[in-house]
């Protein structure tokens, strides 16, 4: 089956689907994404990825590319069409095509590219049987990342580094040694204690929708949970460390720039969250 894109109103084979060089997504990076997760055949909590790219829109003044409703029709068609019945569906909306300038074009129509691929659900499966090894790294990125903007270059160079010293993932340390976010997921403990602890998300991170279904596990779970700032050194200290992502859900992070972090092994907490995740999630079917 070959893949299929959808770009800005056609269904074309992967090596056709193709974007202007005067989109604004290339020359600016002026556009937003999303990543929803499918899993067996259920696009998951897909409205409020819906309502997080209508926030990173607005905050942009970027207009709908196509109604609501029509992008989730063409959302479900690709990954219809891909045959995915686990995987990701990614969607992009950038403000468009036109004469490089930096101020906003008038009367410009925005791009949407939709694409899906399937992912073997043993592989994050398997990851989470071990966890993962995180760095940390200065924060150097902009104030506004609660936008989902494409512009994700600190994100890149991040990922390469840990990816250099044999980790996953990097978490972006703010100037006071307090732990913000990684470079493309949530960060999180469970201290001593038994609190989950996560960064409120009001700024300077994104409020992953993963995060904020999990706040619902947790409740459901009944855990004890804080929304605050937790250092580099607590985490380090901490009983569990974990991250979550669309991509991820809650994934076990067992070392932290090369520190252990308990017993090496990921931790019980983050393991029931991750089990009980599909059961709260909200599943549209795709
Ligand atoms: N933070 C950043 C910087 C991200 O790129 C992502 C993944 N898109 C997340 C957090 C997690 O968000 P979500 O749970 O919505 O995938």
């Amino acid at each position: 089956m070959p893949r299929i894109a959808y770009v800005n109103g056609r269904y074309l084979p992967h090596r056709e689907a193709t974007v202007h060089i005067e989109d604004r997504g290339y020359q600016f990076a002026d556009g937003v994404y999303e990543v929803c997760e499918v899993a067996r055949g259920y696009i998951v909590d897909m409205r409020r990825h819906l309502d997080r790219l209508n926030r990173s829109l607005a905050e942009l003044s970027i207009d709908w590319p196509v109604s609501r409703a029509a992008l989730e029709i063409i959302l479900r068609e690709v990954v219809g069409r891909n045959g995915v019945k686990n995987g990701l569906v990614y969607f992009q909306v950038t403000r468009g095509v036109a004469g490089r300038d930096f101020v906003f074009p008038s009367n410009v129509k925005p791009s949407l590219v939709v694409t899906a691929k399937k992912v073997d659900p043993n592989f994050q499966a398997k990851r989470a049987e071990t966890g993962i090894k995180v760095i940390t790294v200065p924060e150097n990125r902009w104030e506004r990342v609660d936008i989902k903007s494409v512009g994700l270059l600190p994100n890149v160079l991040a990922k390469q580094k840990a990816k250099e010293a044999g980790c996953q993932e990097a978490w972006f340390v703010d100037a006071e040694g307090m732990v913000k976010e990684g470079g493309s997921s949530n960060a999180w403990i469970v201290t001593r204690d038994g609190v989950l602890v996560t960064r409120p998300a009001e700024h300077g991170i994104l409020r992953g929708i993963t995060r904020t279904t999990l706040l619902d596990v947790i409740g459901k779970l009944g855990l004890r949970f804080e929304e605050r700032h937790f250092s580099v050194e607590e985490a380090k200290e901490a009983r569990e460390a974990f991250v979550s992502s669309a991509t991820t859900l809650a994934m076990p992070v067992v070392e932290i720039d090369g520190r252990t972090i308990a017993n090496g092994q990921p931790g019980s907490v983050t393991l029931s969250l991750r089990e009980a995740f599909f059961d709260v999630a909200e599943k549209s079917p795709a």
